[in-house]
């Protein structure tokens, strides 16, 4: 699958806010944001009338990139989401967060999405006892997702819980730092979501 090989910081320069993308970096002062708070290019710093599409667009490809989703995939999640009870966008944000890869980010084990992403594919964790590497499975509650035996001794993957622990794990995940293992205590709520969308725009672009 296609995937952006580009500049990340530019994508969050583009959406006019951090994204995370980068892991440790985006919290110390060489965050691309910090330094050039405008979006890339030549003509970047013009200002420009956006248009209602246009904030709605916005949003949804800060979503994309938030998660690192492709446009292909995000529709798939957003029909998912409208076939379910409730509220479709409460339902896209929850589905997102169930994600294998983000519960791996969530947890600690990674540093960003992209780097949690990366480690499922190469069977690095188990769920439930067993072998997992598909980054888009979803989770449930009572699942348990661990270190695959012969990963234990990869200091990215333990050392992450230390490293990334400037990153608050969510209440809908219990991680136990001694075993390594995190459970999923409950499936996520809108309010455990803690990133700034804006959920009811993306759902009026898909609706068009
Ligand atoms: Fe975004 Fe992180 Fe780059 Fe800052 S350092 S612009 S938050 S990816």
């Amino acid at each position: 699958m296609a995937r952006y090989i580009g500049s990340v910081c530019k994508l969050c320069r583009r959406e006019g806010e951090k994204l995370f993308l980068k892991g440790s970096r985006c919290y110390t002062d060489k965050c691309a944001i910090e330094r050039r708070p405008y979006p890339p290019g030549q003509h970047g710093q013009r200002r420009t009338k956006i248009s209602d599409y246009g904030i709605q667009l916005r949003e949804k490809q800060k979503l994309k990139r938030l998660y690192g989703i492709q446009e292909k995939q995000m529709r798939g999640i957003f029909s998912h989401a409208a076939r379910m009870t409730g509220v479709t966008g409460e339902n896209l944000l929850t589905l997102l967060e169930r994600r294998f890869d983000n519960v791996i980010y969530r947890v600690g084990f990674a540093a960003s999405r992209k780097e949690a992403r990366q480690m499922v594919k190469h069977y690095h964790f188990m769920i439930n006892g067993k072998k997992a590497n598909v980054p888009s499975m979803l989770l449930s509650s009572g699942d348990v997702v661990e270190i695959a035996p012969k990963s234990k001794d990869v200091s990215k993957i333990t050392g992450g819980l230390e490293a990334n622990a400037i990153r608050e794990v969510p209440a809908w995940i219990e991680v136990d730092k001694n075993s390594l293992k995190a459970v999923v205590r409950d499936l996520p709520k809108r309010d455990d979501v803690t990133s700034m969308i804006e959920e009811r725009l993306v759902v009026e672009l898909y609706s068009k």
